[in-house]
Formats: C-alpha cells, sequence, structure tokens
C-alpha cells in the first residue's frame, strides 16, 4: 500500500459534519482524508437556506469559539442577518442569517481546500475495515480501493437508504439528484448497530420572477449585521428582504381534501419526522382549526431564481402542491422549479456512543450529524467538530474531550443523544439548556476559545484576538469596580438604588434594570474608556451577576457528579437493589458517569447512591490490587 492511501483520521461525507469534522481533525494534528460522493457538493445545504436561529445560533457561535468553519463561511453567505429575540433577554437571542446557497457552499469549499492536513477524496465509501480486536482500520471504497487509517468519522447525513417520497412516488436519493448510501447501511447492521427510520421534508421552490412580491409584507435584515464570527470584520454581502404570506381556507381545504394521497397520511413513510419542522398537510392535520400559517417567502440567493416558501413542506404529490401553492397570496402565479418532497433515512441509535462519539461498539469508530439522530446544518457542524477533535486525539494517544451541559449546548446537544436517545429529529432550542444565562451567544468565546487552546486548535489569528478581548474585559471590568457611590450619592444623581447604606461599584450598579453604562458614563466619563467591544459584553455579565452565580454554584455541582466516572468495568447487571426498570435503562444507556446516570429517565437518589458506592467499592477493590501488584 503506499503512503497516499494511509492517514490517521478518515472522514466520511462533505456536509455539514463532516467539513467541521475534517477540519477538527487536521487542526489537531492528524494526517486528514475527507472522503465524499462529490467534491463540488461539499458544504451543500440541503433544506432551508439559512444557519442559526433560536438554540441554533448558540452552536454556530460555539463552533467559532472552537475555531470552527461554520460561523465564518456563514458571515461570508449570509445574505439577511438578524438577532432573534432581540427584545428578549441576552440569553436566548437567536442569530440567524438566511444564506446565499451558492456563496456558502463556495466558502466552505474554499475553507476545506486550505486545510493543512487535509486531503480530499471524491469516491463513495462502501465498506469499514475493522481489525481482530474490533477497531476501525481502514475504509473500502465503491471501485474497491482501501484507505486505511486509525480512525473513521462517519458523517453521512440523510443519504443512509434515502428514499424521497412524492405522493405515491418514490426514488432512492440521499438528497434530490444525488444516489443514496446503501453499502454502509449494511455495514452498520453487521456491526450490530441498531437502527431506525426518520424522515425530513422540504418544500417546493418557486421561480422568482413568477411571485407577486408587491402584494406581501416584507421583513428586512436588521440595519447593522452582527456577523457569527468573532473574527469577521464587517459583513459584505447586500443584505436582502423577504416576503411574507400565508396559507388560508382555499389552501386548507385542497390540503385536507386530499391528505390520503400524502406519502406521509397515505402509510407508505414509516419514519418520524420533526415535530417542531411540520410539514403543511401535519399542519393541516393536527392545527386544523387556524385559519392560515404563515410562509415565509426566502430568495435561496443574490442571483437566483429560486425562491424557498419556509412553511410549506410536504409530501403531496406535485398537482396537488400547483393546486395550493396557486391559493396563497403572492403566489397564485408561481412556478415551481422542484417539488417539495419527504425523505426518509436510517440513523443508528445515538445511545451507542460515548461522550466522545466514539461507537461504544467499535473501537476508533465515530459517528456525528443526521445519522445520530439529529436534524440541521448546526447540530450536524457541533458533533462534527467533537468527532473529529476526538478521532484525531484517539490517533495521537490523547484522552478523549467531554463537553459538559454547563459550559456549552454542545454538551447539552451530545448528553441529551447519548443519554436520552431521540424518538424524533433532534433540534437545538434554547429551553434544552439548564444553565441557559450562563451560555449565552455573546459569551461563547469565553466559554470555549481556552479550552480550544489547551488542545491546541486555535488559530494564531483568533489567540491574538481573543487575548486582546479578554484584556479589554478585564480593564472595563477593574475600571468599573473600582467607581463606586452610596445610595445618597445615588439619588442626588438621579439613580434609583435601595436606601441601604450600601456602598455600590458601578459595576453592581448595572444589575439594576434602568441603569446602563451610558447612564453611568454621565456620571463617571472616565468610563468612556471602556473599549467599546467590551460595554455590551459587560452590560450583560454585570447584569446577570447575581443569577450567574447561583447559576455557577448549581453547575458546580452538576460537574462533580459528572467528575465521578464510572467504570468501564461497572455492570449493572450485577447491581443489587436496583428496580428493574432502571436496571435495563442503565444497561441501555451504559452512562460514564454519575452525571449522566442522574439525568436517565425516572433516576431516583436511592439509586444514585447505591452507583456511588459500588463505584467506590470498585475503586477500593482496584487500589488494593494495584497495592498487591506493587508489592
Ligand atoms: P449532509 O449534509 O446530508 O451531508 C452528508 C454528506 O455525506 C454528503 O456530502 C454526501 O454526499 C456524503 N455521503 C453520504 N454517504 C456517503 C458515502 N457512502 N461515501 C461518501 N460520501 C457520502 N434540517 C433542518 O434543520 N430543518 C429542516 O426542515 C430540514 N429539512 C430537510 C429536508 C430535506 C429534504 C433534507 C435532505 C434535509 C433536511 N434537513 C433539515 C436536514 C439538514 O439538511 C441536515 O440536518 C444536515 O444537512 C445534516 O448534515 P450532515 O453533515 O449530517 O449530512
Amino acid at each position: 500500500m503506499t503512503d497516499e492511501l494511509k492517514f490517521d483520521v478518515i472522514v466520511v461525507g462533505g456536509g455539514h459534519a463532516g467539513t467541521e469534522a475534517a477540519s477538527a481533525s487536521a487542526r489537531s494534528g492528524a494526517n486528514t482524508a475527507l472522503v465524499t460522493h462529490k467534491r463540488d457538493t461539499i458544504g451543500v445545504m440541503s433544506c432551508n437556506p439559512a444557519i442559526g436561529g433560536l438554540g441554533k445560533g448558540h452552536l454556530v457561535r460555539e463552533i467559532d469559539a472552537l475555531d470552527g468553519l461554520m460561523g465564518r463561511v456563514a458571515d461570508k453567505g449570509g445574505i439577511q442577518f438578524r438577532l432573534l429575540n432581540r427584545k428578549k433577554g441576552p440569553a436566548v437571542r437567536g442569530p440567524r442569517t438566511q444564506a446565499d446557497r451558492k456563496l456558502y457552499r463556495e466558502a466552505m469549499q474554499v475553507e476545506v481546500q486550505n486545510i493543512p492536513n487535509l486531503t480530499i477524496v471524491e469516491a463513495s465509501v462502501e465498506d469499514i475495515q475493522i481489525d481482530g480486536s474490533d477497531r476501525v482500520s481502514g475504509v473500502i471504497l465503491g471501485n474497491g480501493d482501501i484507505l486505511s487509517c486509525g480512525a473513521v468519522v462517519l458523517t453521512t447525513g440523510t443519504f443512509l437508504r434515502g428514499l424521497i417520497h412524492i405522493g405515491e412516488k418514490m426514488i432512492p436519493a440521499g438528497r434530490m439528484g444525488e444516489d443514496p448510501s446503501t453499502g454502509l447501511s449494511g455495514t452498520l447492521e453487521r456491526f450490530g448497530f441498531s437502527l431506525a427510520r426518520l424522515k425530513t421534508g422540504t418544500p417546493p421552490r418557486l421561480d422568482t420572477r413568477t411571485i407577486d412580491w408587491d402584494g406581501m409584507d416584507k421583513q428586512a435584515a436588521d440595519d447593522v449585521p452582527v456577523p457569527f464570527s468573532s473574527l469577521t470584520k464587517e459583513i459584505t454581502n447586500p443584505q436582502i428582504e423577504c416576503g411574507i404570506t400565508r396559507t388560508n381556507s382555499a389552501t386548507h381545504k385542497i390540503i385536507r381534501d386530499n391528505v390520503e394521497k400524502s406519502a406521509m397520511y397515505s402509510g407508505q413513510i414509516d419514519g418520524v419526522g420533526p415535530r417542531y419542522c411540520p410539514s403543511i398537510e401535519d399542519k393541516i392535520v393536527k392545527f386544523g382549526e387556524r385559519d392560515g400559517h404563515q410562509v415565509f417567502i426566502e430568495p435561496e440567493g443574490l442571483d437566483d431564481i429560486n425562491v424557498y416558501p419556509n412553511g410549506i413542506s410536504t409530501s403531496l404529490p406535485e398537482s396537488v402542491q400547483h393546486a395550493y401553492v396557486a391559493t396563497i397570496p403572492g403566489l397564485e402565479n408561481a412556478k415551481i422549479l422542484q417539488p417539495g418532497y419527504a425523505i426518509e433515512y436510517d440513523h443508528v441509535d445515538p445511545r451507542e456512543l460515548l461522550p466522545s462519539l466514539e461507537t461504544r461498539k467499535i473501537g476508533g469508530f465515530f459517528l456525528a450529524g443526521q445519522i445520530n439522530g439529529t436534524t440541521g446544518y448546526e447540530e450536524a457542524g457541533a458533533q462534527g467538530l467533537v468527532a473529529g477533535l476526538n478521532a484525531a486525539r484517539l490517533v495521537g494517544g490523547k484522552e478523549p474531550v467531554f463537553f459538559s451541559r454547563t459550559n456549552s449546548y454542545i454538551g447539552v446537544m451530545i448528553d441529551d443523544l447519548v443519554t436520552r436517545g431521540v424518538s424524533e429529529p433532534y433540534r437545538m432550542f434554547t429551553s434544552r439548556a439548564e444553565y441557559r444565562l450562563s451560555l449565552r451567544a455573546d459569551n461563547a468565546d469565553e466559554r470555549l476559545t481556552p479550552i480550544g487552546l489547551d488542545l491546541g486548535i486555535i488559530s494564531k489569528d483568533r489567540e491574538t484576538w481573543f487575548r486582546n478581548r479578554q484584556e479589554a474585559h478585564d480593564r472595563g471590568r477593574s475600571l468599573l469596580k473600582s467607581l463606586s457611590m452610596t445610595p445618597n450619592e445615588a439619588s442626588k444623581a438621579g439613580l434609583k438604588v435601595n436606601e441601604d447604606g450600601i456602598r455600590r461599584s458601578a459595576y453592581d450598579l448595572l444589575s439594576y434594570n434602568d441603569i446602563d453604562l451610558q447612564r453611568l458614563t454621565d456620571i463617571w466619563p472616565e468610563l468612556a474608556e471602556i473599549d467599546p467591544q467590551a460595554r455590551e459584553f459587560l452590560e450583560i455579565e454585570a447584569g446577570y451577576a447575581v443569577y450567574l452565580a447561583r447559576q455557577q454554584a448549581d453547575a458546580e455541582l452538576v460537574r462533580k457528579d459528572e467528575n465521578r466516572q464510572i467504570p468501564a468495568e461497572f455492570s449493572f447487571e450485577d447491581l443489587p437493589g436496583l428496580s428493574k426498570e432502571l436496571q435495563q435503562k442503565l444497561i441501555k444507556v451504559k452512562p460514564t458517569n454519575l452525571g449522566q446516570a442522574s439525568r436517565i429517565d425516572g433516576m431516583t437518589p436511592a439509586a444514585l447512591t447505591l452507583i456511588l458506592a459500588h463505584i467506590s467499592k470498585i475503586r477500593n477493590s482496584n487500589a488494593d490490587n494495584e497495592g498487591k501488584m506493587a508489592i
């Protein structure tokens, strides 16, 4: 075998998980190959041309804080930046941009091509090779070539036995116009993985030239676009407006009259779809009493004639799609360029995974993205980063890295997946995170870049930027804490605070809802010296300080439990005193630490105490044995 055919890590799939996995692996120093069907489909957005949103935007900011690709690529492809929930608290604000499909894909391809240590191989992977000790040793390509490696990250998205449904029509495909991946499903079954079917759907694409844009309300981009990446200085793409329209009783009647022709309702589809992204027929059947559903009319690019009508994904026959689209104001004459469709695909039960995203069954075999039962580019990208990083660490003989619910949405998602599994496509929401106040989009760099620096995956440019930012925060914080006043002085300055005689610093005063940094700068002009970039950050931090302290104390307890590792030899079968039901759940999830065990459905304090006692027993017995061996 030639040297070119040997790699440390092979990533299969050039979608959102695959590109982040390849980048994280190569940044960790591993000689990496990205094997994907087609070079020019790297970074393709299979469905809606948008990145971010509530919860999802947090994930993109976290990927960026760890020097991943998605944030800066979205900044290059973004054509309508909006900060969602701007009027709500900073913890639940979600950065989002609509993207120009072509610009996004091109920017991703440029990023990937410029990664040192990374070779792109255009091929289909048909099988995975393992050695005698159940460790991955390579991948087998469609032409029979073998690429050998120390670890594989599988990120095949919706391609595993993908099947498109349009009414009664069924087309085997990974997404429209691309062949499915069938060999690998067989491989996974042969390895004994538990596979299940999920489904997702997409709306018909419309021709912009046939839409009556004047007859619709408009949604504009933010006046000042907020980039995803901390390293982006400016958004240079022109920003566009989207249209907003609504379905109505005529639309609903057509859908209701034809609902049995929908692949979803005819019994043709077995897979479960995303509850939070329902098809239009689902909306009509489940929320039939509503008089209309909003449809966002989103151009797919600056010079693209395709328009994505967000809100009407469907698996109805094409003729019915034509009929109902024509009932929607502004779309009366809209030409359909590509019909909407549903797609069913295989996924692996994510409880088969360790929190590093390595499978429990096969050493060096990692899974990331839609294959783990998630939906969305951001969820896929975040998992890709973790899997690629850990694959490279494994090959380099280093300990795996686990992200925690207390430090990131990445940690929340992975813990949810590996502990609870999925019964429907999993998407991120801010409500999934217990420590929302500390896991904000605006402080992703503070939370994660130091971890990335320790892991050696952060570029020099980002490191310099981050250290400068930290210094600006520290200087601003010290200045705010060095200035103070009594309630009397505050009252004279027009500030309402409790008359308790306690002297408060400018930092403390920022915790009052009606006191902001501008107001304090009028009192203490030297506060104008605080770096403009640090002002908003410190305002939020000081405003939340009391709650953050409480949350940090709670998070500390979780971290303590997470540090209590459950040894690999721990056998839940042999643990007396556990109910049968809990015992079965523990055997299925195989928690790797006490924190994870505590989050299993139905877990009780008594059962946790039992587990803890058993961990100590194993530890003591191991220590005794080590002592004996030393003698
Ligand atoms: P993908 O982006 O699918 O990438 C998989 C990559 O693997 C592709 O490059 C493919 O060519 C490659 N590949 C597959 N098999 C092989 C092989 N054997 N050998 C080599 N290469 C291989 N998400 C939402 O959040 N909301 C939605 O409403 C939504 N609707 C969707 C509708 C449709 C029709 C589809 C197809 C997807 C939809 N998605 C939606 C999902 C979203 O596209 C995915 O979550 C996201 O793309 C997953 O990223 P990924 O990297 O896991 O996989």
